[in-house]
Order: structure tokens, then sequence, then C-alpha cells
């Protein structure tokens, strides 16, 4: 007899072959068992009885075959239905030499899913016929896994390479992970602060609709200590192997919320943050319900691996969006700017060409006074072609924060002063009166030229939308600060629009009527700003804008 009592009934002449191969067979890490012709088990060693859940040999032995397959269902290694004929077993008892299949083994009562290796061959009477049939199994799970994971991996890559639609992509790999990962898996995204759903996901279209209307009906919490919210908060993932509606978090709000739980029956669940630049922009959720499989930190990790991919794969999205619209930008810009420089050149090659044709008839010799006239107006035409110049240069060196002030003691009402003066023929030509009140000295160290780059381009603005109407220039000194104020009573800007018109290339007004590159306020505010001071305007649409600079006199420490 065999002492161990691994050896069932049946097959008694090779009991204590049996016997004697167990003293070997019991400490290996794969599993041995044998079968007869009727599929009874006749031998098993203790680590078959693990492989298949059971405690030791001696339970697996005295279970019926009936009873221990029940408890599994029997993958092929695609996860499709096993016919159990083509068990190696089987098939080595029908007179295959000898027979191997990579088997996916689910356990129907703790969800448990584990691969072996199995070979069998069988054991001939004298006659040849087979009477017994040895089974080795080797448990493939690790290696298995491992390969399933790469796959999943190189899948998911591959779905979040395949395009620069991020929606997409995380569509396609949400649909690509069910049910190889999970049975449901969903995308968050963070926009502008609010949590959205970007992306649900099951195998079975009724349970992935049932899924999109619990999610609709009850959506992350924000402020949840656990979820979907709180990893978008740490950054930091979550494995829950075992879901309980005990825990904490996702205690049923209400008595519908605690059957729309129990409808979906999530068993096991992990949550992993999707980060783009540092932080995380969402979050890639999976959950196991009817498989029963349970996450452990190998999921974890690959689920890790793959939000990395997404976050990854959002940055460059995001890069090539903002350079496409960079250089969608510079092509406007450069069609502005072109149109923009044409208007002066046009108007200076008009009065050289006049210039030519006077000097050729010998007028100009005699009437010097239109002379210096014509010379006065060629000046003032190239002096606006280099001031378009100058802020042309001035965006990127303003873009890359390469503003360098030269700061000196000025005094501000003189720099206004010979600004206005120097627009006063403009403002004529315009239809305006420009006034400059009460412009007491207020000395302050600032960078001259840059200053009246920001009084003239307000000016400019002032001329150019307040046409026809009154300018007023004033300013107040105050013990540490200036406040310059330039007024019009033009068109006025709409509330909607008086914070981005700061903003580079934004305008509020058609290119049609009013040409311009929506880059005077722009510099403008920076040149304010590398002063240590602000911007603002106060307008009406149709009755005029007020724009105020407060300066600081002294550079602020710190
Ligand atoms: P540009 O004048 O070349 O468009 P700016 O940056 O100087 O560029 O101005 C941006 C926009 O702000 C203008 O297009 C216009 O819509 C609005 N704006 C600026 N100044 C005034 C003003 N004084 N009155 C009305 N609208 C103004």
């Amino acid at each position: 007899m065999v002492g161990t009592g691994k050896v069932g009934t049946g097959s008694d002449k090779y009991r204590e072959s049996f016997a004697r191969a167990d003293v070997l067979l019991r400490g290996i890490a794969d599993g041995v068992t044998v079968q007869d012709r009727e599929g009874r088990l006749v031998y098993a060693n203790d680590a078959a009885a693990r492989q298949c859940g059971l405690p030791d040999a001696r339970t697996m032995l005295a279970a019926s075959t009936h009873e221990i397959l029940d408890r599994f269902e029997m993958q092929d290694e695609h996860g499709a239905p096993l016919d159990p004929a083509l068990l190696p077993g089987r098939r080595a008892l029908a007179g295959e030499a000898s027979a191997s299949l990579l088997l996916r083994v689910r356990d129907r009562k703790t969800g448990r899913v584990w691969w072996s290796l199995v070979r069998a061959h069988a054991i001939t009477n004298e006659g040849g016929v087979p009477e017994l049939a040895v089974n080795i199994w080797h448990d493939a799970s690790k290696e298995q896994r491992q390969r399933e994971a790469a796959r999943l991996l190189a899948d998911a890559t591959s779905r979040l390479a395949a395009s620069l639609d991020y929606s997409d992509t995380l569509v396609s790999v949400a649909r690509a992970l069910v049910p190889g990962l999970a049975d449901f898996c969903s995308v968050d995204l963070l926009d502008h602060g609010v949590i959205r759903p970007l992306a649900v996901a099951h195998a079975d279209r009724e349970r992935e609709q049932q899924a999109q209307a619990f999610l609709a009906s009850y959506p992350p919490d924000p402020d949840a200590t656990t979820g979907v919210a709180a990893v978008l908060r740490s950054g930091i993932a979550e494995l829950h192997p075992e879901l309980s509606p005990q825990r904490a978090g996702t205690v049923a709000r209400d008595d519908r919320h605690d059957a729309a739980k129990r409808t979906l029956g999530l068993c096991s669940s992990m949550i992993v943050p999707i980060v783009v630049e540092g932080k995380a922009a969402g979050t890639l959720s999976l959950a196991t319900a009817e498989s029963g499989r349970r996450y452990d930190e190998d999921d974890l990790e690959l689920a890790r691996e793959i939000g990395r991919r997404a976050g990854t794969a959002i940055a460059h999205a995001r890069a090539y969006a903002s350079a496409k619209m960079a250089i969608r930008s510079r092509d406007e810009f450069l069609a502005v700017a072109g149109h923009e420089l044409r208007t002066p050149l046009a108007a200076l090659m008009l009065q050289i060409e006049s210039l030519k044709l006077n000097m050729k008839s010998g007028v100009l010799a005699r009437d010097p006074e239109r002379f210096a006239m014509r010379i006065d107006k060629s000046f003032g035409h190239a002096l606006r072609l280099a001031r378009l110049v100058d802020g042309m240069l001035d965006v990127p060196r303003i873009s890359d924060g390469r503003i360098e002030l030269k700061r000196e003691e000025i005094d501000l009402s003189v720099l206004v002063r010979e600004t206005c003066e120097r627009f006063a023929d403009d403002a004529t030509r315009a239809g305006s009166t420009l006034t400059v009140h009460e412009a007491h000295a207020c000395t302050g160290h600032w960078d001259p030229s840059r200053l009246e780059q920001i009084v003239s381009n307000l000016l400019t603005n002032a001329t150019k939308y307040g046409g026809g109407k009154p300018i007023d220039v004033r300013f107040a000194c105050a013990r540490d600060t200036v406040t310059l104020l330039v007024e019009d009573h033009g068109i006025g800007i709409a509330a909607e629009d008086r914070e981005r018109i700061f903003r580079r290339f934004e305008r509020a007004v058609s290119e049609r009527n009013y040409p311009g590159f929506g880059l005077g306020l722009w510099i403008t505010r920076e040149l304010v700003l590398a002063h240590g001071g602000s911007i603002h305007v106060t307008s009406e649409p149709s009755r005029g804008s007020t724009f105020t600079v407060t300066l600081p006199r002294r550079p602020q420490s710190g």
C-alpha cells in the first residue's frame, strides 16, 4: 500500500509503481496526474492538487472527475472554450503517443485564472493499447501573464501612436483592454478642473450601456477619499484586489445606487493616473466583474505603464496641436505684416517718386518749403515702417521673456509731451485733437525708449479707434507710482473683449475695417509688467475707452 495515499482505486497492477514514483514526484513543482481509460484519476501528486486549488493529493483523488472538471472553466490559450476531447490525456489514451496543450483555466468559484502547459503520454499494455495517461501540468501562468502583458502593452502603445487625436486613441485603448485586462475599462479626463468621462468599455454592448448609465447617474464624487477624484488629486494609483460594498468611499449613496452597483457586480478594480507634464490629467480605471479575476501588483504595474504611455501620447498630441497653432498664427501674422508694411511703403515710394519728378522739373529748387514738407512726409512714412518693424522684432524677444530694460532717471511729463507732439500730425489727420493735461514734472527710473513705446502704442490705438473725436492724455504723480491715462471717445470695446485684447494676436475688430497685428497691447502690457506696473482698460462700446497704466517710480526689490 502507498503510505501517502496518493493513489486512487483502479489499475491495481500499477499500484506499486505509483507508490515508488510518488517518492520522487511528491517534491517536484510540476503537477503529475495519471488517469485511466474511463477518465478516473488513479494518481496525483500534491503539486497537481495545489494547481487545482485543492489542499492535497488525497482530497483531489477523493473527488470525482466530474466534481473536479465542474469547478473549472477550461479555455484554449486564446480564451475560447475547450472541448474536453482535446485534453492531452484524452488524446494520449486515444492513441497519440504524446500530446501537449496550453490551457487557460479559471476557477469558477474564486475567479482565479492560471495557465497550464499540459503534456501527456500513454502507458500501454502488452498489446500496445493505451491503458493509462500520465499528465504533467506545468504552471505557465507567470510566462503567460508576462506574454499577455507585453501583448496588451504593445497593442495599447500602437493604438496610442496611431493618431494625434488623443480622445480617439484613448477610447480605442479602453476597448483594447477588455476583456484581456479588464471586464470594464473607463477613461476620465480633467477638463478645466472638471472630471469628464471619455470612454467606457465592456466586451458586451449591454453591459457597457449599464456601466455608462451608472456613471452618468453617479459621476465620480470630487471629494471622495478614494477613486477617480482621489487619484487625480494625488497622482497615486489605487489597487482594490477585493471590492466589497463596505469599502470606504464606495458606500452606496442611496438604494438605487446600491442596486445599480449590484447589477455591475464589480469584484476587483484599479485606477491609475494619466500623467501629462508631471500632473495627473486623467485616469484609467479597470475593473473585473463576471470574470471574477482579482488584480494584483503585477496587474497594477501594467496598468500604470499604460497610463504613463497614454500621458506621453497626450503630451505629444498637445505639443503637436500647439505647434500647429503657432504655425498658423505665424502665417497669419506674416500675411497681416505684409499687408501692414505695404501701406507705409507704398506711401513712401509715392513720395520719393513725386520728389524725383519735381526735382527733374525744377519745382523743388524754386520751392524749398515744399521740398522740406515732402521730406518730412517721407520721413513720417519711414518712421511708421520702422515702428512696425520694431514691433515685429519685439515679438520673439518678448515671447522668450528677453526684455532688457535700460533704466535711467527721466521725467515722464517731458517724455509724454514729446511723444504727443510727434503724434499731433497723426491725430489731426485722424480728425482728433490731442490734449495733454496738467503735465507736472514726475521723475522715475524707467527705460525711456520702452516708455515711449508704451505711450506711442496707446496713442496709435486712440487715433486709430477714436479718430474724429478728442483724445486726452492725463497723468497723476504719487509718491511711489505714476498713473498715465489715455482716453478716447471712439468705438469702445465690448466687455467680453477687454481682457483678451491684451493677449498676442487678439483683436476685437475686423481686419477689413481696421488693419492691424493685434500685437500693440500685448507688447505694451509686457513692457508695463517688465517695469513692475499694471495696465487695464475701462470702456463703453461706441463711447470710447480709457487705458490706465500704473508704474512704480523706482524698481521694486525682489
Ligand atoms: P491692433 O490695433 O494692431 O489690432 P492692439 O494689440 O493694439 O492691436 O489692439 C488689439 C485690439 O484691441 C484691437 O484690434 C482693437 O480691437 C482693440 N483696441 C485697442 N485699443 C483700442 C481703443 N482705443 N479703442 C477700441 N478698441 C481698441
